[in-house]
């Protein structure tokens, strides 16, 4: 299948035609590609000739896609009556004109930009990836990021998720999540929640035009929950504010990192968040950054990890709700227990259920790990990092929103270009049959060796790395006490 839709976009002919796509067209105010979609989709019918005839070639190509995906054109068209998927189809066919069909998948832009608005936070969490807590010096303007907003929409971007920080207290969030919308992209939001226990206030974010909402719990009850936060309450204005939001029918995630503080209450809260009524669980991978760096001996072991996968992936079937994981493991696991009724392809963003063996190709293009293909970030400043768990280092900073072209990063930067070959991975994460549909956690394997293309720790085949890692923290939690004895003993000394 995936052979078919290679092929025409392989023929010399279709792919010239393809990229003339991405050309502007002045009489139709956007892209060819888009207008040319919306022509087959029988949106458009006052277009030139030209993308008329482009929409011949696009039609051509989404028919094939259609068929080998095994769903129907006319389910497909059916689909495309948001506008998030037609934005969604259009980056898409702009990757294939771009650079081809490979593994793994490089759409046209980013579906996905995760946009740390500000780093003022009425929370301090042990774990968060930002260390967030007061307003940083060099925090965009209004202005700002209403311009980069425009130039996320006009690059193609699909969605997105403000973040921080906590974004619910940013005194324009609601005016950016009105211009999101109002752009053709979808707003989406990454929030602890406690604002928006007053029902309210939850309303004010809903009229803006909110269409997604990830809310955070770190456990069962407000034990574990309030003192990861280190505020009193926090657990339950955050389940208030997940009933407010599932109640108003927008789509509900709660997110939870896993750390071996909480592991033990997953199956509880399974049941706990699928009564709520949330359409996702997300279960976070731990990532050694920001505030997390202080609890690092917290991350779970291979095993654990590999075992709570696997509950996933069962769970997944006993309701509604889907269990999605950022841990990359995901693929593997659940390609591990394929059944003749069960088959699933789990992705950061989507658990999709196949029936065709054929379709389990497609995880291959999906590709694991979404750093840098699926998704970026952007920092309070308008520094440009492959994925929020990216530590704040030049090395790995792809750029600035306000200095640099965003086009020209997605197309040319060079830790972008390594993120999305999984031939030059390293250590057994290079060596792995299943690198192409997990690949390892890039943010983890840089945040431990500090190289995008290290193995990560995380996996049961790198049992090895781990050990390492264990020794390696465990001899500078004893030298770090060491040290702080010995700071200790010189100051009662001078103080004697
Ligand atoms: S070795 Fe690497 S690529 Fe293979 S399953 Fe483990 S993390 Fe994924
Ligand atoms: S680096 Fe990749 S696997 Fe890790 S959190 Fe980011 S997108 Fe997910």
């Amino acid at each position: 299948m995936i052979g078919t839709f290679k092929r025409i976009t392989d023929n010399p002919l279709a792919k010239y035609l393809l990229q003339r796509t991405l050309t502007y067209c002045e009489k139709d105010e956007a892209i060819r590609l888009e207008s040319a979609l919306k022509i087959y989709l029988g949106k458009e019918n006052d277009a030139c000739y030209k993308c008329k005839l482009m929409s011949r070639l696009i039609g051509y190509i989404v028919k094939k896609g259609a068929t080998g995906f095994g769903t129907s054109e006319k389910e497909l068209k059916e689909a495309m009556e948001s506008e998030y998927w037609i934005r969604g189809l259009t980056s898409v066919l702009k990757g294939i004109a771009l650079f081809g069909v490979k593994r793994p998948f490089v759409p046209g832009a980013p579906f996905q930009i995760v946009w740390n608005i500000t780093k003022a936070c009425n929370m301090r969490c042990v774990h968060c990836y930002e260390s967030a807590g007061k307003r940083g010096e060099n925090e965009l303007s209004s202005k700002d990021i209403i311009n980069g907003l425009d130039r996320m929409a006009k690059s193609g971007v699909t969605s997105i998720a403000f973040s921080g920080g906590e974004p619910t207290i940013h005194p324009h969030i609601l005016d950016f999540i009105k211009h999101t919308e109002n752009s053709g992209m979808c707003a989406a939001m990454a929030t602890n929640g406690y604002i928006l226990a007053d029902k309210g206030k939850s309303q004010k974010f809903i009229d803006a035009g909110l269409e997604f909402i990830q809310i955070s719990l770190d456990g069962t009850g407000s034990k574990t929950h309030d003192s990861f936060r280190r505020v009193n309450g926090a657990w339950e204005r955050a389940v208030l504010a997940v009933e407010n939001f599932v109640d108003a029918g927008i789509f509900v995630e709660v997110a939870t990192t896993v750390t071996e503080y909480n592991i033990d209450e997953i199956p509880e809260m399974i049941d706990f968040v699928r009564d709520l009524g949330v359409n996702w669980f997300m279960l976070y991978n731990f990532i050694p950054t920001g505030n997390g760096t202080e609890i690092v001996d917290m991350d779970l072991s291979p095993k654990d990890r590999s075992e709570l996968l696997e509950t996933a992936y069962v769970e997944n079937k006993n309701g509604e709700m889907q269990i999605l994981s950022t841990a990359p493991q995901y693929a593997p696991v659940a390609e591990s227990m394929v059944s003749k009724d069960s088959a699933m392809i789990p992705t950061h963003f989507y658990n999709p259920e196949y029936t065709s063996p054929a379709l389990m190709q497609l995880a291959e293009f999906i590709g694991g790990c979404g750093a840098g293909r699926f998704y970026m970030s952007i920092e309070p400043n308008g520094d440009i990092y492959p994925c929020v768990f990216f530590p704040h280092k030049e090395e790995v900073k792809l750029g600035n929103l306000m200095n640099d072209n965003f086009e020209d990063i997605w197309m040319n930067n060079n830790v972008l270009h390594q993120l999305r070959d999984k031939e030059i991975l390293e250590g057994q994460c290079g060596e792995c049959n299943s690198r192409h549909i997990c690949g390892g956690c890039r943010a983890r394997a840089y945040n431990y060796f500090d190289d995008i293309l290290a193995p990560d720790p995380g996996c049961i085949n790198n049992q090895k790395e781990w050990e390492t890692l264990k020794d390696r923290i465990s001899m500078e939690r004893a030298y770090e006490s060491h040290h702080e004895n010995l700071i200790l003993k010189m100051e009662t000394r001078k103080h004697e």
